[in-house]
């Protein structure tokens, strides 16, 4: 990003850190998490402690950061080197992210930047000013991504309060600030658990590797017994979900029975294989089994988008592309290249050739953000 539009964008976000400092959510047993940040154009400063919610706030308005980031693990001394801090425990954390879920509308709200010339296509082979084949993708807001993530973001939370027992009360969801959704679990029985232990919370929640065996039926059961041994749909848990998903209803069930032939075994794995993606939670594994990372900060801006992690409330009427728009809607005049049209609070926005334009604060920094504008030339 150049410097202009770095300055720009710091100042847009100096301004909301400026005038929100007080409802910035303050993580619980602060004092014992790791912090970090970066700044737009700045690699990331790390390994920091933050006294109590007074520091928290001069950092923000005194650096602006494009990004904040706190620990979901608690440690004796959260400013020494990573091998020294003694970790004490983490919350449970979960990220659901639309770019994982390879939605068949992806293809027609994602651009391309040139890394060379900068120019902005939908062609995703190679750049169509230049001929460069070093191409960025940008994906720009879409309302299917948010409602297909809020249904895996259902899914989870279904199996974190009836299969873990984790009060509702005590699970958070929160807007990534971009495509996604943040879970935050705080669950003291669950703490202590290590990587690889979280590892298994993983492939439950996903439903992976599940085998016939677990599910009533095995190579050798007689077809009689299956009206015994087949999950229920009224049963707790996975064997629910698996006759709901695969059976669907009662009728379903019987016929399911009554059509078994020979490789009656081989075709239910496959079902269940099948079935994973649709009745297991979508979370990326690789967040929830670091017990090191440090995360996005609730209420902080992302540098991605603009945009904030936001709590989200009631997760039906909650609208990311106008709850989370919080910064400044004074006029911004930028150059902007965005071949697809968005929306965002209400106004539909683009698609701009190239041109020069005015519009709200924060649709010149989302688009800022994504390099979809910049403000020279301008
Ligand atoms: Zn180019
Ligand atoms: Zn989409």
């Amino acid at each position: 990003m150049n410097e202009d539009d770095a300055a720009l964008l710091e100042g847009l976000f100096k301004r909301y850190y400026f005038e929100n400092v007080g409802r910035i959510h303050v993580p619980h047993k602060m004092g014992r998490r790791e912090f970090g940040y970066q700044r737009f154009n700045g690699g990331m400063n790390r390994h920091l402690a933050m006294r109590d919610d007074g520091a928290l706030r001069v950092m923000l308005v005194s650096n602006s950061p494009s990004d904040v980031y706190c620990s979901n693990a608690y440690y004796s001394f959260p400013d020494l080197p990573m091998n020294e801090k003694d970790w004490k425990g983490a919350d449970l954390i979960f990220d659901i992210d639309a770019k994982d879920l390879n939605l068949e509308c992806r293809a027609g709200h994602t651009v391309y930047r040139c890394s060379d010339c900068m120019a902005v296509s939908r062609d995703a082979s190679a750049c169509r000013a230049c001929g460069s084949a070093r191409l960025d993708s940008k994906s720009v807001a879409c309302r299917d991504c948010i409602d297909a993530s809020k249904k895996e973001v259902r899914k989870l939370e279904d199996i974190l309060v009836r299969d873990f027992g984790i009060p509702e009360g005590s699970i958070r969801v929160y807007f990534s600030g971009n495509e996604g959704f943040h879970v935050h679990a705080y669950a003291p029985h669950f703490e202590q658990l290590n990587s690889r232990e979280r590892g298994e919370l993983v492939d439950y929640i996903r439903f992976n590797g599940a085998v016939p065996e677990r599910f009533g039926m095995t190579r050798r059961q007689p077809k009689r017994d299956l009206q015994k041994t087949l999950p229920e749909l009224g049963d707790a848990g996975w064997a629910g979900r698996v006759a709901k998903g695969i059976f669907v209803n009662k009728t379903g069930r019987k016929r399911f029975i009554s059509q078994i032939d020979g490789d009656a075994y081989d075709s239910y794995q496959r079902s269940l294989r099948e079935i994973a993606g649709t009745i297991g939670a979508r979370i990326d594994p690789q967040v929830t089994t670091d017990v090191h990372r440090i995360f996005r900060m609730p209420d902080s801006l992302n540098g991605k988008s603009g945009m904030a992690k936001v709590p989200c409330g009631d997760l039906d009427s909650f609208d990311p592309h106008v709850d989370a728009c919080v910064l400044d809607d004074g006029p911004v005049t930028v150059t902007a290249r965005c071949p697809v049209a968005f929306r965002l609070k209400g106004h539909a926005f683009g698609p701009y050739d190239s041109e020069q334009v005015t519009v709200p604060g924060y649709a010149a920094a989302y688009m800022l953000c994504k390099g979809l504008a910049t403000s020279s030339g301008a």
